[in-house]
């Protein structure tokens, strides 16, 4: 399936000068919805996964019905502030400021093997900020995936070391 003709792309969206690729176009379509979450399923295929991680707020999309596909546990990662019991903290730095990012202690044993799902790499930053929180708690990260890699802003390189794949390049 071409998942790239559902993404729509969204002219100075947040910012002037900033091409927006929009996945709900993608996600109102069931079947290619399905398609594209059974594809990333496709791609951990022969890896023990324990649990999936997504960030917050369209890791949850991808992130939830990959767990669910895949029968395993989710772990949500959120802005500080937002999750309910002890957590632990990383932050990063943006274009102007941080910004950080917080999971649960106790969501993750050590030892277990993760997988990471979000819907787009840009620079790679949250997903850096989300490896660092898993990998505190003892988790193995075998895998990083996306519906979209922004493969001109060198992402990938940021997450050299770990098994990164991705349905959709720009
Ligand atoms: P990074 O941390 O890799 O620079 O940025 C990736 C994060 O920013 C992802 O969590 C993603 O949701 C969001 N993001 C940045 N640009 C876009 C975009 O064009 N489309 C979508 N859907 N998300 C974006």
């Amino acid at each position: 399936m071409n998942f790239k003709e559902y993404i729509r792309v969204v002219e100075n969206f947040p910012e002037q000068g900033i091409r927006f690729k929009d996945i709900s176009t993608l996600l109102k379509e069931g079947t290619v919805y399905k398609a594209a979450i059974d594809s990333l399923a496709e791609a951990c295929k022969g890896k023990q996964v324990d649990i999936v991680v997504g960030p917050e707020a369209r890791g949850f999309v991808v992130g939830a019905p990959l767990a669910y596909t895949l029968g395993c546990g989710f772990v949500p990662v959120r802005k500080p502030g937002k999750l309910p019991a002890a957590t632990i903290q990383a932050s990063y730095t943006l274009e102007y400021g941080k910004d950080a990012l917080e999971i649960h202690e106790d969501a993750i044993q050590p030892g277990q093997k993760v997988v990471i799902a979000d819907d787009l790499l840009a620079t790679g930053g949250t997903i850096s900020t989300t490896i660092q929180l898993i990998e505190k708690l003892g988790g193995q990260v075998v895998g990083v995936l996306f519906m979209i890699e922004l493969s001109y802003l060198n992402g990938r390189e940021k997450l050299a070391n770990y098994d990164v794949h991705s349905l959709i390049q720009y």
